[in-house]
């Protein structure tokens, strides 16, 4: 994941304090020393992230933010704002003004990476989804969605777990100034029960949990089909950093320190619940879509036709931004004996299953396509060559590992070979999709269930000098 962070501060000293810490993580950072060239360069340098000062003079971090979120091509930008310590106040109106989160001054290491890393991996997602809506609309084929600043953030149901008599209920009775309904559990157990029962837009977690283990709660959360995609906001003692940072790596989505401020609460669940609902409906969005033409009726992936619009854009949008695609073509081996020797029918249930395996797999940025009778291609945004193998070798052993249990009891082996290829600059997307096909030809002639990865440019380079 090497994202490209907009560092905006006026005392330059502290833009190359924050550049120093942000690179030695491998991301990349741009830099911004006023409110007008923070917008500039978002305008010119896309950049995934920006990290803001608030105090600043010309037009401050709230204005910038303002001006951000208010321009639809970079409403979604998520917009960390950079504040001193003690002002619940000033970061009450960051998050107003439309900032996503907050750091508060001195930025300590740890945090910084974590906060930094949790909204790239939300911007990634942002924008696949955004980019299968725009796909859709443009095959006509969808509805156009509301932007994200439209979403309603009050009414919702909010689940909070916390065992405490004194601050649960101020908790809840706080959040139900926002119309929430409020859903109490007062440990682990009941808190995965009640979201089996229905859907709530947020979860809230007390770190301060003594009828069980919190963290290993939001854990569990985040691996449980009803809840994977709530959002689950911390509540957390200043001193219990080391259990903030294992949540952050869980996936939770953001954090109150405690004495739990407010305003800060009511900000904050705001966030989560707009975003909840703005993701809930493009993914709605996508759904309506795909009974519609884009996507295989065997397997239930998308078709070649959304797949060749969807490329084409995504090559293209990446190629400026420098940010390459990387694509794995993938077949599965000896087919025509599968059909031969089990018959048609359990040929397509046998199609069916790799799918199903493979989009199981797959992470919500990524894009599966049937690209012809048992072929698939898998499109993930912004990866390494490295990690795309290891993607396909993971991919290339849940199908080998298991036979596919076919109608009728029938146990069918199957593998699949696979060709990984990474975009060059100056890429079409036919191209890309052509040295995957040759890795994966590569693949075929020597042996099948295998991986072959495509020859990068400094390879190439190697290779000629
Ligand atoms: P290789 O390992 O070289 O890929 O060999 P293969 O037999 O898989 O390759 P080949 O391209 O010769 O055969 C592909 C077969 O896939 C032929 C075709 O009948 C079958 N096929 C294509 N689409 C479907 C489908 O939707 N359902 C079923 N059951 N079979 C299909
Ligand atoms: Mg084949
Ligand atoms: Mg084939």
């Amino acid at each position: 994941m090497s994202a490209r962070i907009l560092v905006v501060d006026d005392v330059l000293a502290n833009v190359r304090l924050m550049e120093a810490r942000l690179s030695a993580e491998y991301f990349t950072v741009i830099r911004a020393t006023s409110g007008l060239e923070a917008i500039e360069r978002v305008a010119d340098s896309s950049p995934d992230i920006v990290l803001l000062d608030v105090m600043m003079p010309g037009i401050d971090g709230f204005e910038t933010c303002r001006r951000i979120k208010a321009d639809p091509r970079s409403m979604l930008l998520p917009v960390v704002m950079v504040t001193a310590l003690s002002d619940v106040a000033d970061r009450v109106r960051g998050l107003e003004a439309g900032a996503d989160d907050f750091l508060t001054k001195p930025v300590d290491d740890v945090s910084l990476i974590a906060r930094v890393k949790s909204l790239v991996r939300l911007k990634m997602m942002m924008d696949e989804l955004r980019l299968r809506r725009e796909t859709s609309e443009q095959l006509g084929v969808a509805e156009s969605v509301p932007t994200m600043s439209e979403e309603q953030a009050t009414g919702a149901d909010v689940l909070v777990v916390d065992d405490s008599q004194a601050s649960a209920p101020r908790v809840g009775q706080t959040l139900e100034s926002d119309g929430h309904r409020i859903v109490y559990a007062a440990s682990p157990e009941e808190a995965i029960k009640a979201v089996g029962e229905k859907p709530f837009a947020l979860v809230l977690v007390s770190l301060l949990l003594q009828s069980g283990d919190p963290v290993r709660l939001c854990s569990e959360l985040r691996n449980t089909e009803a809840s994977r995609r709530v959002p689950i906001l911390i509540m957390v003692e200043d001193g219990d950093r080391p259990r903030l940072l294992k949540c952050l790596e869980l996936g939770i989505d953001d954090y109150l320190m405690r004495p739990v401020d407010r305003n800060e609460l009511l900000a904050r669940s705001r966030t989560q619940i707009r975003r909840k609902r703005y993701q809930d409906r493009l993914r709605d969005s996508y759904a309506k879509t795909a009974s519609l033409a884009l996507v295989d009726g065997l397997t239930g992936v998308y078709n070649r036709r959304y797949l060749d619009s969807h490329m084409s854009k995504l090559v293209g949008k990446d190629t400026q931004a420098g940010k390459p695609n990387s694509v794995i073509m993938l077949d599965i081996d000896h087919f025509k004996l599968v059909n031969d020797r089990f018959g048609h029918q359990a040929g397509d249930e046998v199609l069916q299953e790799v799918a199903r395996r493979i989009r199981d797999r797959l992470r919500p940025s990524d894009t599966i396509a049937r690209y012809g009778g048992e072929e698939f291609l898998v499109v993930m945004p912004e990866e390494s060559t490295q990690a795309a193998m290891q993607v396909a070798d993971r991919l290339r052993a849940i199908v080998a590992d298991q036979p596919v249990k076919c109608s009728g009891g029938t146990e069918v082996p199957v593998t699949i070979s696979l060709g990984v290829a990474r975009q060059r600059p100056g890429d079409v997307a036919a191209q890309l999709i052509e040295r995957a096909d040759r890795a994966l030809y590569e693949a075929k002639r020597t042996g099948r269930n295998k991986v072959v990865q495509a020859p990068d440019s400094e390879e190439l380079k190697r290779a000629a000098g």
